[in-house]
């Protein structure tokens, strides 16, 4: 019986034959963690997660120790609580908060009867299940491959169990081991026969991931040719971006109270309060703990983030993290490369601010207060946009004669306009323009007086 991948790769039945599946959430606090993250927060933040997933959460455990356990994580006697709760409490599922190394796994496997699944494995199945895009699915599918390569075990038992259970272990290519009688070399075992399937299917999403980005590639040079800037939304998961997105463009990218609800970038044009005109981009949130990974399995897609002129980072200021979260998005930026961008700050969810006046708006870059739920505050964040994106572009001073209106209307589409005055001899335009558009300008170009 050949499965489909999809579906059985989810991890967690979202109870549509029973009641939701019983969680239990773990974390070490360690000194190893270089994190502004309390485990308390981050472990908060994982109920979250497993409850976007479609988990219902038992109780969380913390446990201290100067470094997680090699083989257990948590430590043997903390392990063996963790095997009398499962039973007292019927769990399901035991979650980690971090990524648990392939032996850790394998002795919790060993030690527990509920599932382990580890902060990695959790983000990937919610990515899963929000991936629409071709693209996003391919991303997604090489990301929990590349994930689970290294996890395979020698038990047979363990791939059967995926393959065979009726609550899907999560595995798609366990399943589709199953159709894998046909394909079986003389003298390979089931695991390697596996772990060949799954080095073949990784290289043949990574080319078709890398014809997406070719493609990529050329919109984005199309866009550059054109001189339209390209503002990316980026920032912490659920910190309103697509509310931000869809308020500004008109655009109706769900937005919804849980993590990751968008996968796939969307790009609409929208015209600044100057008339100039820009391509936003709203992006996949952030999160801490993120694996490096995972970052570039997603790497398609956020280089619309790599090559955008102005990053328009949203915050939600209402939330108790506010401040670990930025430091967090500022952190993948950096592996991005992306952290001398432009930057404008969009200070989002005053309205749940009890005193609005608290906001220390100098912590970020240009930041503007806003409500995008409320749409307060967003002139003055699209002013701050198009000042920010001048910076980046050349001064100028032209006299353009009058039977050059095209040209005047490309300066207000593309440029900043500071003064515009009709003379005698035409129209004379203070402002700025993209580089990529100077060369039009250049024969009537006046002499700056600044
Ligand atoms: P994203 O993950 O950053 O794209 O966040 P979403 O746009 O999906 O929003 C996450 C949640 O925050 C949703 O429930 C939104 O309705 C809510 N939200 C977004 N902006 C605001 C705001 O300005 N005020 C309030 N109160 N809620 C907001
Ligand atoms: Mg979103």
């Amino acid at each position: 019986m050949e499965e489909t991948t999809t579906k059985q790769d989810r991890l967690i039945d979202t109870g549509v034959n029973r009641g939701p599946e019983l969680a239990y959430l773990v974390a070490v606090e360690s000194d190893d963690q270089d994190t502004m993250w309390s485990a308390e927060d981050s472990l908060t933040e994982l109920g979250i997660l497993a409850h976007t997933a479609g988990a219902k959460v038992a109780g969380t455990m913390i446990q201290r120790l100067p470094h997680p356990d090699g083989s257990t994580y948590v430590g043997k006697g903390r392990a063996q609580e963790l095997s009398a709760l499962e039973k007292q409490l019927g769990l399901d599922l035991i979650i980690f908060d971090d990524e648990l190394s392939p032996t850790q796994q394998r002795h919790l496997e060993k030690m527990l009867d509920a599932r382990i699944v580890d902060r990695t494995a959790l983000i990937l199945d919610i990515f899963a299940q929000h991936a629409r895009t071709r693209e996003g699915r391919l991303q997604v599918e090489l990301a929990q491959l590349e994930y689970r390569l290294p996890r395979l075990t020698g038990h047979g038992t363990e791939l059967s169990r995926q393959a065979g259970g009726a609550r899907s272990g999560g595995s798609g290519i366990g399943g589709g081991a199953g159709g894998a009688i046909g394909v079986r070399g003389p003298g390979e075992t089931r695991l390697e026969i596996d772990r060949r399937r799954i080095r073949s299917r990784i290289s043949s999403l990574k080319e078709d991931i890398e014809d997406v980005r070719t493609q990529r590639q050329l919109h984005r040079q199309q866009r550059a040719a054109q001189a339209i800037p390209v503002v990316a939304i980026v920032g912490y998961t659920n910190a309103g971006k697509s509310t931000l997105f869809n308020t500004l463009t008109e655009a109706d990218v769900p937005a919804e109270n849980k993590l990751f609800a968008t996968l796939d970038p969307v790009t609409r044009h929208i015209v600044l309060p100057g008339n100039q005109e820009v391509l936003v981009t709203d992006t996949v949130g952030f999160i801490q703990k993120l694996p490096t990974k995972l970052i570039a399995a997603f790497r398609a897609t956020l280089e619309e983030v790599i090559d955008a002129d102005l990053l328009l980072e949203v915050v939600d200021t209402s939330h108790e993290n506010a401040i670990e979260q930025n430091e967090t998005v500022n952190e993948i930026l950096g592996e991005l490369e992306a952290n001398d961008k432009p930057r404008v700050t969009a200070l989002n969810k005053t309205d749940l601010l009890a005193d609005p006046n608290e906001l220390d708006v100098s912590l970020y870059p240009n930041a503007i207060p806003i409500s995008a739920l409320q749409k307060k505050g967003l002139d003055t964040l699209l002013e701050k946009i198009s000042t920010v994106l001048a910076k980046s572009m050349v001064a100028v001073q032209i006299l353009l004669p009058f039977n050059k209106g095209d040209l005047v209307e490309l300066f207000h589409r593309r440029g900043y306009v500071d003064s515009e005055q009709h003379t005698a001899e035409g129209t004379l335009i203070v402002g700025r323009i993209p580089q990529a558009l100077r060369g039009y300008y250049i024969p009537y170009s006046r002499a700056l007086h600044r």
